[in-house]
């Protein structure tokens, strides 16, 4: 089970600049990514203790990033190779306010056109299709 505070555990240590993430063994590892201090030790201890429900929680933004990579990689795969000019998840979107255009699901803020993970997944998206080309 996660929770909010877990939520904002994660949230204050990217705010100092902290990566984390969860490698396929399912162990949790930290990139401070030369900012000094990152992770201190009162934040390392909570880290410690929550360790788990991070876990959980990156793991569930890695399945939602994943499936996107894998939709927008179908539709250019569909388009013959060719990178649509707006990189979506689903097709037939509308463009509702609080709704991302991308996947069709809430979104948080309304300041964007598509959610987090839509954009992540856009960003990712050009590098695998390169990965995959001989
Ligand atoms: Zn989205």
């Amino acid at each position: 089970m996660t929770s909010a505070s877990d939520r904002d555990l994660l949230t204050r240590l990217r705010e100092r600049g902290a990566r984390l993430g969860v490698d396929v063994n399912g162990v949790l590892w930290v990139r401070k990514q030369g900012v000094r201090d990152a992770l201190t030790d009162d934040l390392a201890a909570e880290l410690s203790a929550r360790k788990a429900a991070i876990i959980a929680l990156i793991q569930e933004e890695d399945a939602a990033i994943t499936w996107r990579i894998e939709a927008m990689n179908e539709r250019i795969s569909a388009n013959g190779g060719r990178v649509p000019g707006e990189m979506v998840a689903r097709e037939g979107i509308a463009g509702t306010s609080g709704i991302c255009r991308s996947c069709g699901e809430a979104m948080k803020t309304q300041q964007t056109r598509k959610c987090v993970f839509c954009n992540l997944a856009a960003l990712r998206v050009p590098e695998q299709q390169l990965v995959h080309r001989d």
